[in-house]
C-alpha cells in the first residue's frame, strides 16, 4: 500500500509519522525507541498481535489490563497506564486526509490518547484506513466495534451477528465514546505508526 498521501496529510496536522512493512519491524522500532520508562497500553488487538506487551517489558515497566503483572489488579494497571510516560493505542478507523476515530467503552483509550503523557503512539494497520472521514467511521462503527463485541462476547445485536453495528441502547453496548482527532491536539507529542500489514479490527 502507498502511503504517501496519508502520510503527507497526517504531517499536515502536526503529527510525526512513520513506516513500517509489517508489524514486526514496526514493534521492534518501538522498541528501540521505548527505553528505561513508563510504558501504559490501551485495550488493543494490534498491539496484542505484535506482542507489545512482551518486547516492550523486557526494558521498560509495561502497564497493560489486558496483560496484568504478577499481582497486579486491573484497578493498578489502568492506574499504571494513566500515569505512564507512554502510551500505545491503535486506531478504528482513519481517513486518507488524516482524522483520526476511535470508540471506546470505559473510556480510558479515548482519554489517554489525547493528554497527559510525554508521548503517544497511535499504531495502524493498513485495515484501517479508509477513503474518507465518513468511511473511516463507517468501518469503525461496522467493523471495529461488532468484532470487538464479538471478540468480548457481549450481549449485544452486533456480537451475536458480527455483520454491523445495529446502533443499540443495550446495558452490554461498547460503543459510549467517539473520538476523532481532526488534527493533532495541542497538548499531545503524538506519532501514527503506519504498519503495511492487517492488523487489529
Ligand atoms: S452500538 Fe451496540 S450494536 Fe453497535 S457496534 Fe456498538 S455494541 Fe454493537
Amino acid at each position: 500500500m502507498d502511503f504517501s498521501t496519508i502520510k503527507a496529510n497526517l504531517e499536515k496536522k502536526g503529527y510525526a509519522v512513520s513506516v513500517f512493512e509489517n508489524g514486526t519491524s514496526a514493534a521492534q522500532y518501538l522498541a528501540d525507541k521505548i527505553k528505561n520508562t513508563t510504558v501504559g497500553i490501551g485495550g488493543s488487538m494490534t498491539a496484542r498481535q505484535m506482542n507489545l506487551f512482551e518486547i516492550l517489558s523486557a526494558e521498560n515497566d509495561v502497564n497493560w489490563h489486558w496483560q496484568l503483572k504478577e499481582g497486579q489488579s486491573a484497578a493498578q494497571a489502568y492506574a499504571g497506564a494513566r500515569n505512564a510516560a507512554v502510551y500505545i493505542s491503535s486506531v478504528n478507523g482513519i481517513s486518507e486526509k488524516g482524522e483520526i476515530i476511535n470508540i471506546d467503552g470505559t473510556g480510558n483509550r479515548v482519554a489517554e490518547t489525547i493528554y497527559n503523557h510525554e508521548k503517544v503512539y497511535l499504531l495502524v494497520g493498513k485495515n484501517k484506513i479508509a477513503p474518507d472521514f465518513e468511511k473511516a467511521m463507517w468501518r469503525a462503527r461496522n467493523i471495529a466495534s461488532p468484532k470487538n463485541a464479538q471478540r468480548i462476547g457481549v450481549a449485544t445485536p452486533c456480537a451475536a451477528k458480527g455483520d454491523k453495528c445495529y446502533d443499540c441502547n443495550s446495558p452490554a453496548r461498547i460503543c459510549r465514546a467517539f473520538l476523532t482527532f481532526m488534527e493533532k491536539p495541542n497538548g499531545c507529542n503524538c506519532e501514527v505508526v503506519l504498519i503495511n500489514e492487517e492488523l487489529g479490527y
